[in-house]
């Protein structure tokens, strides 16, 4: 395989991407100058050392610190929890303004075709809840794409907290069936939050 058709490869493994597409990126990168090619291969080099997992809400976060700034903040209300899919739809949230609690990214969507909840973090969550019971949490609000593998992923996750005497609310429909989060207005995530069951 040559430098070509292996960056090919790897383009085409990220989300979204097809082979023609990922052609155009390195095609785009040939043409490039050798600076920005340096700035890019740097770049990606710096997500391993400088970004982190955080141990609590699984979000990546370029902090110092293991635990990111919000599970770190303590006026952050522990008695919701918001799950979500994905590190961006964590950020939509966030910057609708009017969730104040505290969230756990479960890493993805419950994929149709094949059922398989794979490398998504349930285990890791329902692990978490004894102790964030201990800190006050009565609500798990799963906020999560409202298209069928978002309701796939809910009603799983659903089931796996069953044995804890917590409420479990969904978004309220105020996010149009099919729509991302991440892609959604401050506003209409606000209606979401605000008409949860
Ligand atoms: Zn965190």
């Amino acid at each position: 395989m040559d430098a070509i058709e292996k960056l090919t490869a790897i383009f085409s493994r990220f989300p979204g991407i097809g082979p023609r597409q990922a052609g155009r990126f390195v095609q785009f990168l040939l043409r490039s100058s050798p600076s920005i090619r340096r700035d890019i291969a740097e770049s990606i080099r710096e997500l391993g050392a400088s970004v982190f997992e955080c141990p609590e809400c699984k979000r990546f976060h370029a902090g110092e610190k293991n635990t990111c700034s919000l599970c770190a903040n303590p006026s952050r209300d522990n008695s919701l929890l918001a799950v979500v899919a994905t590190d961006a739809d964590l950020s939509a949230l966030e910057r609708s303004g009017t969730f104040h609690g505290r969230y756990f990214v479960l890493g993805g969507t419950i994929s149709l075709s094949s059922d398989k909840a794979n490398g998504l973090r349930i285990k890791e969550l329902v692990s978490s809840l004894q102790e964030r019971l201990k800190k006050g949490l009565n609500e798990i609000i799963l906020a999560f794409p409202a298209n069928p593998e978002g309701d796939a992923t809910a009603a799983r996750v659903k089931e796996e907290l069953q044995e804890f005497s917590v409420k479990v609310t969904t978004l309220g429909r105020g996010l149009s069936t099919g729509s991302e989060l991440e892609y959604a207005d401050p506003e209409t995530l606000k209606n979401a939050l605000a008409s949860r069951r």
